[in-house]
């Protein structure tokens, strides 16, 4: 790897992962930018690395694809210049459960759970083999509130914060670091997926906020970064009750709840 690694970016033709490039572009790392919008990449391309002198590649793939999602693999796997993934692309779906179409929320699986898996395991061998390199998933808030009735894409959102926690203890032992990122309401074009008009919510972030705070969480190797938080102390006690929880899963007998009466 080199000493400034080059940086590997889904998601990254706008929003959070267009402003991901920016910032890596101008602390010096070289990019390699991958979404299906191959105009929007250019664009964004040509000005970092006028700006910045950063070498940008672009790879375009459609992540819940197949033989995309490979072609990105391959990449991760055998170009040992790239020393930070950050898995951020993702989408979201309108409506509730009962009135979604099935195939939407499989794609919604494939490109918010499973290209994440699969871009993970193609590049942690390689990163643990260096004992270094970083891995940043853009989780959600809503991934710990199920309440909020975007179930799908909460799931998904849960599935990607485990997936980071679960890394950072099998990886971090090994030198590599593994950020989850969970966003609150940012102002981009996911909003006009889902059918939502983002400016009539209250307290929406603004990309460059939310990914500077990111960065500073990053800097700070947290394993959570949730810039919304102002209490951080309020996570810590949510956190601390599930590892209370730990040492009392596992008895042999059911509880007594659960037995029958005599
Ligand atoms: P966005 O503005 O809609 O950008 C999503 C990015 O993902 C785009 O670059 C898009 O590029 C790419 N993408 C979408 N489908 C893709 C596919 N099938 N294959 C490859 N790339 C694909 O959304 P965003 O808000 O920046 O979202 C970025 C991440 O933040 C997502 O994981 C999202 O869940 C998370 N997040 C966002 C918010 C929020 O309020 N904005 C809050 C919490 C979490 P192309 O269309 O060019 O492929």
């Amino acid at each position: 790897m080199s000493a400034i690694p080059a940086v590997l970016i889904t998601g990254a033709s706008t929003g959070i992962g267009a402003a991901y490039a920016e910032r890596f572009a101008r602390r010096g790392h070289d990019l390699v930018l991958v979404a299906r919008n191959v105009e929007r990449m250019e664009t964004l391309a040509q000005r970092l690395r006028q700006e910045t002198g950063a070498a940008v590649d672009i790879v375009p793939a459609d992540l819940t694809r197949t033989t995309d999602l490979a072609k990105i693999e391959t990449r991760l796997r055998d170009d040992a210049r790239i020393g930070i993934l950050v898995n951020n692309a993702g989408t979201a779906i309108g409506g509730q459960f009962i009135e979604q179409n099935v195939d939407d929320m499989t794609r919604l699986v494939a490109l918010n759970a499973t290209a994440l898996v699969r871009l993970s395991s193609a590049v942690a061998p390689r990163f643990a083999g260096a004992g270094e390199g970083a891995i940043v998933n853009i989780s959600s808030v809503v991934g710990v509130a199920p309440e909020l009735g975007m179930t799908v894409y909460g799931a998904t959102k849960a599935f990607v914060l485990f997936l980071s926690q679960g890394l950072a203890h099998e990886l971090g032992p090994k030198g590599v670091y593994v950020q989850a990122v969970l966003p609150a309401i940012t102002r981009t074009e996911i909003w006009d997926h889902v059918g939502a008009d983002v400016d009539s919510m209250g307290e929406v972030m603004e990309v460059s906020d939310l990914v500077d705070a990111a960065m500073i969480g990053f800097d700070r190797r947290e394993a959570v970064t949730i810039p919304s938080l102002h209490d951080a102390g309020l996570w810590d006690v949510h956190d601390g009750a599930r590892q209370a929880l730990l040492g009392n899963f596992v008895n042999a007998l059911p509880a007594d709840r659960y037995r029958a009466l005599a």
